[in-house]
């Protein structure tokens, strides 16, 4: 290593960031905003790992998805394995046949895992795995956590962010389920404070009218290709739908030309996403139809919906979300249907700061100034009682004059000193003075632990 190099300051890596306080408040005040609303419509929490089998979230997500194709964080377990095989290899009377080559290969490069990019499939696969389709009625659940995604940092977009999602799993696929989910969502972001939110909806079909649409985008895109830059050109071929999510400027007029899913959707999907409609009316929740919301993900279908705030700029969505019947059957599980949406917490932290909606920064209740050895056992006992109160209390683990004591409680914040030196230890008399005036009394400490508890 090179002598510059060993000095090199390190850092957090591009696109990840650390959360301190006071902002760390604001994060907890969301996600238990998140978990008591949720709770009221009878969400119950899951926890998933971080890291699934890179196949997981292939074949849900599609394989072909930026996701899974570019912004993967993708890595080998156990590459040892790889090492030995290739020492195997070399072995005389290794197998020759070509299938249990192949297997005993597969077994040794190790299994191929991915941090997850999102939740969605994991709670799918664990809806799987512990057959859950048996309990009674739909499986409502929700999960609160990092994603990894390698998208190209910028204001409101990492490469560790965090989502607040919610997934409903269950024998129906009934609009009102949709409308009770959307409701939640609501809810959330009205009891968060986040206002001038927009809701966004949209359906995309199903398997049987969805592929139809797509050719007769594709053969729309085809006539008009000389016109779209190098990108929508290659969606053309491998997803014409995301042309629809461009936001180049010079495409926006031929956009606007091309056929609409909503003229092409079966009576089924039209009477599902009408349906829909009239439960959003029903809860009194406002909304805009947006035929271009198509979202990402391979595995959506009828309805799309997402919800853009202000004060974030061009990535201003905070939540997006749709349906997935069948992605659970894909995945190898009981014919299922799904719904679910992913809130992303970065952006409802951003948006709360930027409409000045910060929580106000926690208060330091006590500070003690003590000084001499034989005061200090007292003002451990006497913090481990106030902080019984639930009072905030900062002891300093060195003692001080008292004048640079007060000095530093004044800087932190704190509304109380306590002067506990050994003269008060020996009285069992405190002297408490309120930093914002410089008010002081002398109590004995039953008095001192209730004037304090009852903050005056
Ligand atoms: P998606 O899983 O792509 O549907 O995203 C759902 C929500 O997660 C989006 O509306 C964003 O609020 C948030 N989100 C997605 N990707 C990122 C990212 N790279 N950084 C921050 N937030 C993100």
């Amino acid at each position: 290593m090179k002598p510059e190099a060993a000095k090199r300051q390190i850092r957090a890596i591009k696109g990840v960031r650390d959360i301190l306080p006071p902002e760390s408040a604001l994060w907890n005040r969301v996600e238990q905003t998140a978990r008591e609303v949720f709770a009221t419509y009878g969400y119950g929490e899951i926890r998933l790992p971080i890291f699934e089998e890179t196949k997981l979230f292939a074949r849900s997500i599609g394989e072909d998805s930026d996701i899974v194709m570019k912004e993967s964080y993708t890595l080998v377990d156990a590459p040892d394995r790889f090492e030995r095989w290739v020492k195997m290899l070399a072995t005389p009377g290794w197998p020759q046949d070509a299938t249990s080559r192949a297997e005993v290969e597969e077994y040794f490069r190790g299994i191929k895992i991915t941090l997850r990019p999102e939740a969605t499939a994991s709670v799918c696969r664990a809806y799987i795995e512990h057959g859950m389709h048996t309990l009674p009625g739909d499986v409502k659940l929700y999960y609160i956590g990092p994603m990894f995604r390698r998208e190209r940092p910028q204001k409101g977009r990492y490469r560790q962010f965090y989502q607040i999602g919610a997934e409903v799993l269950g024998q129906s696929d009934a609009p009102a389920i949709d409308g009770e989910v959307i409701e939640m969502l609501m809810a959330f972001f009205d009891r968060v404070g986040l206002t001038g939110c927009a809701l966004h909806i949209n359906s995309i079909g199903c398997r049987d009218c969805r592929p139809k649409y797509v050719e007769k985008l594709r053969e729309a895109l085809l006539k008009v290709k000389d016109k779209l830059g190098p990108e929508s050109q290659r969606r053309i071929e491998t997803n014409p739908l995301r042309v629809l999510d461009s936001k180049l400027p010079e495409e926006q007029a031929i956009i606007e030309k091309l056929p609409r899913i909503g003229e092409h959707l079966c009576a089924a999907c039209r009477e599902h996403f009408a349906a829909l409609q009239e439960q959003l009316k029903l809860r009194g929740i406002a909304y805009e139809i947006n035929w271009r919301l198509v979202r990402g993900l391979d595995y959506y279908m009828r309805t799309t919906f997402e919800i853009t705030a202000p004060g974030l700029g061009s990535q201003n969505a905070v939540c997006g979300g749709g349906r997935y019947d069948g992605l659970v059957e894909l995945l190898g599980g009981p014919p299922t249907k799904g719904i679910g949406f992913a809130i992303g917490t970065d952006r409802v932290v951003l948006s709360l700061q930027e409409s000045g909606k910060v929580a106000a920064a926690p208060v330091l209740d006590v500070f003690i100034a003590w000084m001499g050895a034989a005061a200090y056992p007292a003002a451990v006992r006497l913090v481990r009682r106030l902080r019984g109160e639930g009072l905030s209390v900062e002891l300093p683990a060195e003692e001080m004059k008292l004048k640079k004591s007060l000095g530093l409680a004044d800087k932190l914040g704190a509304r109380y000193a306590v002067i506990l030196g050994e003269n008060e230890v020996a009285s069992g008399r405190f002297t408490v003075k309120r930093l914002a005036d410089a008010q002081q009394r002398e109590l004995g400490e039953a008095e001192l632990i209730e004037f304090l508890r009852s903050k005056p």
